[in-house]
């Protein structure tokens, strides 16, 4: 009753009231009215929508003061000394490494940019799931990189909050937040599968509620402290949770929560009675069972009994706010605010603590709803935005790894995640298997809905102590073990034998990512914490438990010792941490390797899977895999990437190299070549059969084994190698295949184990070791070509000395990367004169010394297997058998050095070896005397067919002296061997293992296969060593008999250093010396040998089929440089082409084909056509035509005043004014003469163009018109096009390539008239202004006859109209009435204007620097003038309007000037002194009949000067103040012409008076004569340019250069103004060049009357014509300074932040790049801008990526940044981050290109915009 009354009083009012009330000491009865009214203001049953009871919560919170004054007024107390910023998705922040504790740190800008990082690692970055600014918390970074605010610890200062401020807050918040829970149930329905929309209405609803809470806690400490104590407080949950009294509706409420919560925990209330009840007959700890159970079951029954605390998963419980409140936050799929209204209150420390608790709490119910998500990446990103903010700070996340079983949750979380997709593995035994594995093609996987669990997992995996926790704990050991056994053997290939697989799976990126995230991340971060003594029993228990599970993995797969055939797996992971366990164990923590390791027979095992992981690559490689698909190479390529090699491909390694070390050599080596498939193709027989391989693959498989053999033996990543030496080691291979840029090395350099980003202190730097092995080069760019970033080349003494080969093959993703870094190796021996002859062989390299414990390895050089593989190899090689290359040589040899180089001590028979297999080959192990060892007679096994049968048969029969040793002759076998082996060592090591020997796959394979009859066994004579054959081969290669002298040997020891590059050659040179070296015996033996004289070996003829092979390799080589070569001359083709065309700078080509100018031959002129090769005159009937490119241009429209570029703005203060750009002054100009003029003189008396004017630019090459028909119908019949559209007419030059659009028609011309042209002529300046005159009268008689339209014409129309149609229409009309042959009239001599004017600007402004740089440029204006100039006869000018008439005569009287203009009911004409001089020139030469005399060119020039030096005179006195015109016009000199009296007040007097003055050159005044001179030669300047420029087309003539400041006597020389000896001491006066056929003062006086009288005479008279060169816009050094102001700024249309904000780079606007928002017309805003600013060409800066685009037209392209970071590079979307400086001379590149019109030509990759963009 009371609530009632007080909610009709006014909200404020009440407020204030209520808390006077409550601020009694008995404020009961205040309190009593509080509470009724919020019962009935907050009612739950009301729609949420209704904010009433919002406002009167902010009301009476505020009291009587109002919300914001109260907002301001609690941020006054706050004393947070935290930033605590929270951000989301897309918001921009930073990182410092150097003040980062934590990895995970991350500062506000405006924290950052207060804090001082002054050559600190720092980078910026763009959010990917939201973040807080850490500033001030000392846990996560450095005090010294907080920001100044935070550093104050502003929190001492700050006064105590008064009681009563926030006391309504205290009563009213928790009614408030109850009210919000109350609508949360309430929106929840089950079953909630079907209520994803739903949760959706509900939470926009309460929108304004959450976003409420959210303002609340950024009010500061204070108003924190309020909520977080209600929303912690246990006793008013309880009160109010359960809702009040009868409500009906909150009863409801409140089961639809209790049945929520119900299905929270992990295992289901059902499935725990379950459980309960199997439990006693889960009696075996393993959990293993009877056969049938499904396997999901199986599994969940073992983890719920391994779990050591069941409650982990049970249903959750709540006991206050915050619980509830994240239990919804998670059930509705963590909405954005309620996410950030829960962080904004973390840095309340108290809260931070409890607020993790219950995050943890409720980890299972997060990984529960994150499965079921619709929107998992969404959902994944906001569970990591607030787990990051906990896990990252160590004593918190060791804090509830005590009290709350953190590790507990996560493990068992994740194993019981992963259960939900395991599948039986079919690995080896696909019957029988009891082994699961992920299912790869599920969701789970596939998108990654792991990811944030494993990141937190490995988040809190990197503090110390939450590590040693794991490590101890053996039960969550035990617990990881399984889960990552899920992992070993998925997604398993099997390969295909007959058909192509239909669908290749992509399934194996879901792997490769599994295992890199959930098991190998957290393997390292556990590692990092094993790496000192003191750890030792840590990685004891690990490697305990990683055997104990691989044994149980082998049992559950039934593998005994044979693998199933072709089947592989790239997934080992428990291997790898075997393996990786192991590494660490022995380098950093002392222990000894013996003692981890499992015994013989386990150790066999171990190696078998990554062995076959091996072979497989190289069955890969080999196209054996081919009918698996391309994926199966993606595989092997990502199982070696660099991402992955040191989880991966490494530990693999490292693992057989163990095996290797303490297995027996003989064995290994068998199991490595039986693995390979290659054991049958190791006889000497020249002809055997392999049953297992096809005959193209025996030779690359051979050298897949014996590179492996290489690399196993000698890699010493983890046997010995320091962490410096393999940064080292692993930068130079990279470097040697390619240049690199700093990122893209430092994303090729392996993560571990070194981390590149220095988070780690004493790693070693990655710059001082980039330093150290390379040079840089910084960015260059090349000519026509792709923009160059900065690269890191090797040094040339890291070529010489550390270039490793095996490293390189090793890391190699793509084969041909092996190749670059041989070749490259090759240019630099050729380079430094080191090697100069053929091709050299990769180096070999000395390794660094194995560390004790794996000392076992170097048994593997030393054991008969390997010498018998290569005593047979080098025989089969000398005799040229089939399927040896170079490769196989070289890698002999190499395993040969490596043995020499690595001796071991033998063991001299100590152990006990009864029948050792191959005493009968060698006599022992060493190599060293093996080597010298001769073996007489080999048994082979061959077909009858074979050679050696024939041969062989009889002699042996008939010497019966060597019977005897025939019982000697080698046999050899590896398989049987291998078996004999591994069966003894069974024996020896087991000896109640008794049915392991015979295991049930016991291949049926391997035995020699059913031995066929028609094999014979043979005995063949070889009586060779390895060194004789060595030195046969040497014989071999150099291609010469007795090639080592026997004194060879003593002359060799002088220099060792010479052998480290070469050839073959070399290598086995450097192997005898060594050998010699190191023993007496083999010194002698090579002597002797040396020393016999040979028969010359005549091998080919043995078998010419073998030959093939041997030379194949070398074939192919050189077939591959020639091709080099052919792409090599191609490519400098085309770019001569292009640099002919389009480089302005280059002077050499001086115009050998520069059509329009020079002299002119007596003949015809004869074109090329390049189409059809055929070369003759372009005649009316067969014209010819230039390749041109016509486009619209503003780039004259955009020049200023001023030479320097304007400033792109960067703050809000700065603008840029586009009112004085050249076009904008022309277009008020013409604008300001229409409005006084008649349209049609206007429209004559100006030039268009400077906006949106036609450029028309070619290559010079010419076709047939008829021939680029039929090219242009070939190309639209061509599917394949090149990103250029066929029916726009667009193509590519056929000879150059370049783009172009249109056919420029060309004169037909016959030299003797050009000739004519050129006579000289002595008449008189009147006769020929007379000829002129009649000249133009001729104007109507032209021949414009439609009948006799030729081919030729017909083509000049059709020009016409392409150039019409290549601007928009609104560059065209600018008369009063649009498409009016004025209009046209105008466009079309504003075409030549355009023209002229470009070239001028790309000539630098003026023409001082003479044909010299300009004329390289071909030019087509010659044909275009003769184009233009036979479309301008369609029009006539009116005689009676004739300017001419005007320019050369006095009229009759004045009256009848005035009254003709009177008369006119129209507006009057233009006056002369406003008309532009040029363009009058161009309408008189483009509108008289051509040819034109150069005489008349020059009358023209000459008349037309007189009124431009006129205007000058004019222009410059209306610049005087009032009293100089009055000096000058009353003195002395002008007196005398009292004529002019009467005029006294027009600038006309002082026009005069100047004129006069500097006709007899006097002085006085302010302006000096030499400023006057020098204004009025300024001002004349540009139409003297004009003229001569057109002179130099029309006629040819050469441009002399002349020095700056005598432009204009040079110029007027050149145009036959001045006497052409001008003395050149003298200064030059403009007024010498004037020539008047009549009184100069009656004429000028006719001008000046015309605008005596006039309005805005000023204006029109004083026009600006200089105009500087065109620019972009200046652009700040530091890219951070635009994207700071411009990623944040709205965009002026549409008042929005734009998703992709753009710069235009020529005038500053600022646009949003395919924003739907600023679309108009279909048109996106960058588009359009682009039209109406540049003419259709855009340059714009897009600010989220930091690169250029460029719009041209319908196409658009990527031109690249010129941004760079410190090391040159490109910085693409802001990736890295890295700060970015301008690169001036990419930017004038820019600029150039686009005032030179060639983005079209250099750029390559276009692609249409279709309005988009
Ligand atoms: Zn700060
Ligand atoms: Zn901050
Ligand atoms: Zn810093
Ligand atoms: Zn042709
Ligand atoms: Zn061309
Ligand atoms: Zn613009
Ligand atoms: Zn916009
Ligand atoms: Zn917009």
């Amino acid at each position: 009753m009371m609530a009632a009354l007080l909610l009709r009083r006014d909200k404020k009012s009440t407020a204030a009231h209520l808390k006077s009330d409550l601020n009694r000491t008995d404020n009961s009865s205040g309190v009593r009215q509080l509470q009724e009214l919020l019962d009935s203001v907050l009612n739950p049953e009301k729609p949420p929508a209704d904010t009433e009871a919002l406002d009167w919560c902010k009301c009476l919170i505020a009291g009587e003061e109002g919300f914001e004054e109260f907002c301001k007024t609690v941020r006054s107390y706050d004393n947070a000394t935290l930033c605590g910023l929270v951000w989301t998705a897309n918001f921009v922040a930073y990182r410092c490494r150097t003040c980062g504790i934590s990895p995970c740190m991350s500062l506000c800008a405006e924290c950052f940019n207060n804090g001082d990082h002054t050559g600190h690692d720092f980078n910026m970055f763009r959010s990917q799931a939201g973040g807080a600014c850490d500033c001030g918390d000392s846990n996560v970074m450095r005090e010294t990189g907080f920001c100044r605010r935070h550093r104050l610890r502003t929190g001492e200062n700050v006064p105590s909050v008064p009681r009563d401020l926030l006391l309504m807050s205290e009563m009213v918040l928790p009614r408030f937040i109850i009210c919000i829970i109350q609508y949360l149930r309430d929106g929840y329905t089950e079953p909630d599968t079907s209520a994803e929309r739903d949760l959706q209405k509900v939470l926009q609803q309460l929108e304004p509620q959450i976003t409420f809470l959210e303002e609340l806690t950024k009010m500061g400490g204070a108003m924190r402290t309020v909520l977080t104590k209600i929303l912690t407080n246990q006793q008013t949950f309880k009160d109010l949770s359960m809702g009040q009294e009868e409500n009906v509706f909150a009863k409801k409420n409140y089961e639809n929560y209790l049945s929520a919560l119900k299905n929270s925990g992990l295992v289901s209330v059902e499935e725990k009675a379950q459980t309960g009840a199997a439990e006693p007959t889960q009696g075996s700890e393993t959990g293993e069972d009877q056969d049938g159970q499904s396997i999901g079951q199986r599994k969940r029954v073992k983890l719920s009994s391994s779990t050591k605390d069941p409650s982990i998963m049970d249903s959750l419980k709540h006991k206050c706010f915050l619980e509830e409140l994240l239990f919804w936050t998670i059930k509705y799929e963590f909405p954005q605010k309620m996410v950030t209204f829960l962080l904004n209150m973390l840095p309340d420390q108290d809260y931070k603590i409890t607020f993790t608790k219950t995050f943890v709490q409720h980890y299972a119910f997060i990984m529960k709803t994150l499965m079921k998500s619709q929107e998992s990446d969404t959902m994944s990103n906001r569970i990591v935005h607030i787990s990051v903010q906990l896990f990252s700070n160590e004593d918190l996340a060791r804090h509830v790894t005590e009290e709350c079983q953190l590790l507990d949750i996560m493990v068992t979380v994740l194993l019981y995640m992963m259960e939900s997709c395991l599948i039986k593995s079919e690995l080896q035994d696909e019957e029988n298997s009891r082994h699961v594995v992920v299912n790869c093609s599920e969701a789970l996987l596939k998108n990654n809905t792991y990811w944030p669990l494993v990141s937190d997992f490995i988040n809190i995996l990197s503090h110390q102590s939450v590590a040693k926790k794991f490590l101890e704990d053996h039960s969550l050991l035990m617990l990881w073990m399984s889960f990552v056994s899920f992992f070993q053997g998925m997604n398993l290939n099997k390969r295909e034998l007959s058909e192509h697989v239909e669908f290749e799976s992509q399934t194996y990126y879901a792997a490769f990512a599994a295992e890199l995230e959930a098991c190998a991340q957290p393997m390292w971060g556990l590692l990092t914490h094993c790496k000192v003594k003191e750890t030792q029993e840590y990685t004891k228990t690990v490697v305990r438990y990683c055997l104990e599970t691989l044994q149980i993995w082998f049992d559950a797969i039934g593998f005994v010792d044979e693998l199933a055939p072709n089947q592989v797996t790239f997934h080992l992971p428990l291997h790898r941490y075997y393996a990786m366990f192991l590494s660490k164990a022995v380098k950093c923590q002392g222990l000894d390797l013996e003692s981890l390791l499992p015994d013989q027979e386990m150790l066999m095992r171990i190696m078998v899977h990554p062995l076959q992981i091996q072979a497989s690559l190289s069955e890969i490689h080999s196209n054996m895999w081919v009918r698996n698909g391309l994926q199966i190479k993606g595989q092997a390529m990502t199982y070696v990437q660099s991402h992955f090699c040191n989880s991966m491909i490494d530990p693999d390694i490292f693992l057989l190299q163990v095996c290797a070390s303490r297995l027996d050599p003989d064995y290994f080596i068998s199991s490595v070549f039986e693995r390979f498939k290659v054991v049958d193709l190791l006889t000497m027989a020249s002809v055997h059969q392999n049953t297992a391989l096809d005959g193209e693959q025996e030779r690359p498989m051979l050298e897949g084994a014996l590179t492996f053999l290489v690399i196993l033996s000698s890699l010493r990543i983890h046997l010995g190698m320091a962490d410096d030496e393999i940064l080292r080691a692993e930068m130079v291979s990279q470097l040697c295949m390619n240049d690199r840029t700093h990122s893209s090395l430092l994303d090729l350099i392996p993560e571990n184990p070194n981390p590149k980003s220095g988070i780690v202190p004493g790693s070693c730097s990655f710059e001082e070791m980039l330093s150290a092995v390379a040079d840089f080069k910084a960015p260059v760019f090349e000519l026509g070509g792709s923009m160059q970033q900065g690269m890191y080349t090797p040094k040339a003494e890291v070529w010489e000395k550390e270039f490793d080969p095996i490293m390189v093959i090793l890391r190699t993703v793509y084969r041909r990367d092996v190749q670059s870094a041989m070749d490259r190796y090759s240019a630099f021996l050729k380079q430094s004169g080191m090697h100069t002859t053929g091709n050299p062989w990769p180096p070999y390299k000395e390794r660094t010394p194995l560390h004790p414990c794996y000392k076992g390895l170097d048994r593997l050089l030393h054991c008969k297997t390997l010498h018998i593989v290569i005593f047979t190899l080098l025989y089969k090689i000398w005799l040229d058998h089939s399927n040896m290359s170079e490769h196989v040589l070289c890698m002999v040899l190499y395993l040969i050095e490596l043995g020499l180089d690595n001796q071991v001590e033998e063991d001299k028979g100590d152990e006990v070896r009864p029948s050792h297999c191959h005493d009968s080959w060698f006599p022992g192990t060493n190599l060293l005397s093996n080597l010298h060892h001769v073996i007489n007679y080999v048994r082979v096994r061959v077909p009858e067919t074979a050679p050696e049968v024939k041969r062989e048969r009889e002699p042996p029969a008939s010497t019966s002296a060597e019977a005897s040793n025939f019982g000697q002759a080698q046999v050899f076998s590896l398989v049987a061997e291998r078996r004999r082996k591994f069966q003894e060592i069974i024996n020896r090591s087991s000896t109640e293992a008794s049915q392991a020997v015979r295991p049930k796959s016991s291949s049926t394979r391997w035995v020699p296969p059913g031995t066929p009859p028609q094999l014979v066994t043979e005995i063949l004579e070889i009586h060779e060593s390895m060194l004789s054959l060595l030195i046969k081969l040497h014989q071999k290669l150099s291609a010469k008999q007795n090639s080592l002298s026997a004194t060879w040997l003593e002359d060799m020891d002088a220099n060792p250093n010479r052998h480290a590059h070469g050839d073959g050659i070399t290598a086995i040179e450097r192997i005898l010396t060594k050998a010699a070296t190191r023993s007496h015996q083999s010194k002698r033996s090579i002597q002797e040998i040396c020393g016999k004289v040979f028969p010359p070996v005549a091998p080919k003829k043995n078998s010419p089929t073998a030959k093939k092979t041997m030379d194949k390799e070398e074939r192919r080589q050189r077939a591959r440089e020639r091709q080099q070569k052919l792409l090599a001359e191609f490519a400098s083709r085309q770019k001569s082409f292009m640099e002919t065309a389009m480089d302005v700078e280059s002077p050499d080509t001086e115009a050998a084909m520069d059509l329009g100018a020079s002299e002119v031959k007596e003949s015809e002129v004869l074109y090329d056509c390049v189409i059809c090769g055929q070369s003759g005159p372009s005649t009316e009937d067969r014209p010819t035509g230039l390749v041109v490119l016509l486009q619209a241009s503003s780039v004259l429209g955009h020049r200023c005043k001023s030479d320097e570029a304007k400033k792109l703005p960067t703050t809000d203060e700065e603008r840029i004014y586009p009112a004085d750009t050249c076009g904008a002054a022309h277009d008020v100009r013409l604008a300001l003469m229409q409005s006084f003029f008649k349209d049609s003189s206007c429209l004559q008396s100006v030039s268009i163009g400077w906006d949106g004017g036609v450029y028309v630019q070619t290559c010079g090459h010419t076709l047939h018109i008829d021939c680029h028909k039929s090219y242009m119908e070939s190309l639209r019949n061509d599917q394949v096009m090149q990103g250029f559209s066929v029916d726009k007419g667009e193509f590519t030059c056929p000879l150059c390539r370049q783009f172009a659009n249109s056919v420029l028609p060309c004169r037909p011309g016959r030299s003797t008239e050009v000739v004519s042209w050129h006579m000289p002529s002595n008449k008189k300046t009147s006769v020929l202004v007379k000829e002129v005159e009649d000249l133009q009268e001729q104007l109507g008689f032209f021949p414009v006859s439609t009948t006799t339209e030729s081919n030729l014409s017909k083509e000049m129309e059709l020009v016409i109209k392409d150039i019409k149609n290549t601007t928009q229409r609104k560059y065209m009309d600018y008369g009063k009435n649009p498409g009016s042959p004025d209009n046209d009239f105008l466009f079309m001599y504003s075409v030549a204007r355009t023209n002229l004017e470009l070239e001028l600007v790309h000539r630098g402004g003026n023409l001082c620097s003479g044909g010299a740089s300009g004329a390289a440029k071909r030019s087509c204006l010659n044909q275009l003038f003769h184009v233009l100039a036979m479309h301008m006869r369609l029009y006539s000018i009116d005689s009676a309007y004739n300017p001419w008439t005007r320019l050369t005569q006095v009229a009759p009287s004045r009256d009848k000037m005035n009254s003709r203009v009177c008369l006119d009911d129209e507006r009057p004409e233009v006056p002369m002194l406003f008309r532009d001089c040029p363009s009058l020139l161009i309408i008189f030469v483009l509108t008289m009949p051509q040819p034109l005399r150069k005489e008349h060119f020059i009358c023209l020039v000459r008349m037309l000067y007189n009124l431009q030096y006129t205007q000058a005179l004019a222009a410059l006195s209306a610049k005087f103040s009032p009293e100089e015109r009055q000096a000058w016009s009353t003195s002395g000199t002008l007196k005398k012409f009292s004529l002019f009296f009467y005029m006294i007040n027009c600038p006309f007097n002082t026009i005069c008076a100047l004129l006069l003055c500097f006709l007899s050159q006097l002085s006085s005044s302010v302006w000096s004569p030499q400023s006057i001179e020098y204004s009025l030669q300024q001002f004349c300047l540009p139409y003297l340019r004009l003229s001569c420029l057109l002179q130099h087309h029309l006629y040819g003539d050469n441009l002399s250069g002349c020095p700056e400041e005598e432009e204009f006597s040079g110029l007027a020389g050149c145009l036959g103004l001045l006497d052409p000896a001008p003395q050149p001491s003298n200064p030059m006066y403009s007024a010498s060049c004037l020539d008047w056929t009549v009184s100069a003062f009656d004429l000028m006086s006719q001008w000046c009357s015309e605008v005596t009288g006039l309005a805005d005479t000023q204006t029109l008279l004083v026009q600006d014509l200089q105009w500087a060169s065109p620019h972009l816009l200046h652009l700040p050094d530091n890219y951070n300074t635009i994207f700071q102001y411009y990623h944040k700024k709205a965009c002026t249309a549409c008042k929005k932040v734009p998703k992709d904000p753009a710069l235009c780079l020529v005038c500053g606007t600022f646009v949003c790049l395919k924003g739907l928002c600023c679309k108009q017309h279909g048109i996106c805003e960058c588009v359009w801008h682009s039209q109406h600013c540049g003419a259709a060409t855009g340059i714009f800066l897009l600010i989220n990526a930091s690169v250029i685009i460029i719009i041209r037209g319908h196409r658009f392209c990527l031109w690249g940044s010129v941004y760079l970071d410190a090391h040159g590079e490109e910085d693409r979307d802001l990736r890295r981050g890295k700060p970015l400086f301008l690169c001036v001379e990419r930017y004038r590149v820019l600029e150039q290109q686009w005032v030179s019109h060639t983005f079209d030509h250099i750029n390559k990759r276009w692609g249409p915009h279709y309005n988009g963009l």
